[in-house]
């Protein structure tokens, strides 16, 4: 039997992250109503106000400074085996600011989070819990929120110029949230297992919004050569699991590292070039406009073409890995695996095309398949 004590704590952690938070607000929405004072600008001084207002009744609700938490756990006597994980200060610092579709649940950032996992059979069970909460965690959240409140006050003034600093931040924050999703898996997988060609992980079904979890069965992660299962895809059918594993494996096998590298890096490289450039602009004071809007045009154009390419080249991987599949497991295997995913009701449901390659032309290259 799980128990489940639930109570009520006073989080540290939200405490820091509303500081900061609200700081960073008032301070920017100040500047840019000062500024539109000045000129005169009555209509945007309105909406600023109505903006520092939608701040103050979202955020408390984001970062409750009292959060209910529950203690869960695994019953290690009814599983054969059990597996943890637990999630530090960077793992709870990037759910604070990038996993915004629920309430942050961490109470301490020094204190960790531990991930669960019970495995028996084809039944699988996370527990998502706080671990204990010294004084010390608490004594370190308070040091962190007022060195970090002085310095976001700075910062905040520095942003609010649109200078280079504006531009730095943009990036930064715009490439976590690009990769919020691989990012997010990654933390909240719990490796179970390795062999001598890959380390296999579980992720933790946490619903970033209805779907979005569900349509992604398993990824190859390149950083730690890891395969990471959906937990229903680990403890469902041996027919689907056979084939996302030996798909990702080939992924893992087939894939150009040092293509896929560059790749990431030109898009980091271009995506941070493109904010400073803007926000460099403005801070110099270059005031006609096609000076500004040149850098967001070829922007785009890079977008376009890169976007173009990315999706031609990873259409040629899932065929790749795909034909590593068949040669790993056989044909057939691999066509009951892509008809178990066309039944899926999580497929159907989510509506998109899996890994970018409609799931029929999958099935249809496979017959085809002659090797
Ligand atoms: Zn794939």
């Amino acid at each position: 039997m799980k128990k489940n004590n639930t109570k009520k704590v006073f989080s540290s952690a939200n405490f820091f992250f509303l500081c900061i938070v609200f700081i960073f607000s008032f301070i920017y929405y100040y500047n840019e109503w000062q500024r539109n004072r000045a000129i005169n600008n009555n209509s945007a001084s309105i909406i600023f106000f109505i903006m520092i207002i939608a701040i103050c009744a979202y955020f408390p609700t984001r970062f409750p400074l009292f959060i209910k938490t529950k203690n869960e756990k695994i019953d290690e006597s009814y599983y054969d085996d059990t597996y943890y994980k637990e999630l530090g200060f960077w793992a709870q610092l990037y759910l604070g600011f990038f996993h915004w579709t629920k309430y942050n649940d961490s109470i301490s950032l020094f204190s960790k989070k531990v991930l669960g996992l019970g495995i028996k059979n084809r039944e699988c069970k996370f527990t998502y819990n706080n671990s204990e909460v010294k004084n010390i965690h608490r004594i370190f959240d308070f040091i962190l929120t007022v060195i970090s409140s002085i310095g976001v006050f700075f910062f905040a003034q520095e942003f609010s110029k649109m200078g280079v600093v504006f531009g730095l931040t943009l990036s930064v924050f715009s490439l976590l949230f690009v990769f919020r999703n691989i990012i997010l898996n990654r933390i909240f997988s719990v490796k179970i297992g390795n062999d001598e060609e890959y380390n296999l992980s579980i992720m933790y079904p946490y619903c970033m919004l209805d779907g979005i979890m569900s349509r992604k069965y398993g990824f190859a992660y390149y950083g730690d050569n890891s395969i990471l299962l959906q937990k229903d895809v680990f403890c469902g059918g041996e027919i689907l699991k056979k084939y996302i594993v030996a798909h990702e494996k080939g992924h893992l096998k087939t894939s150009n590292r040092v293509k896929n590298l560059l790749q990431l890096i030109t898009f980091i490289f271009v995506t941070i070039l493109f904010f400073t450039s803007v926000g460099f602009m403005v801070q110099i004071g270059v005031k006609r406009i096609e000076f500004i809007i040149l850098p967001l045009v070829i922007y785009a154009i890079f977008l376009y073409v890169y976007l173009t390419l990315i999706r031609k080249k990873s259409e040629k991987d899932e065929f790749l890995a795909d034909v590593y599949a068949i040669k790993d497991i056989g044909k057939e295997a691999v066509l009951n695996g892509l008809e178990a995913i066309k039944k899926d009701t999580l497929y159907k449901r989510s509506g998109v095309k899996l890994s970018g390659v409609d799931i029929d032309r999958r099935i249809e290259f496979v017959k085809k398949y002659k090797g």
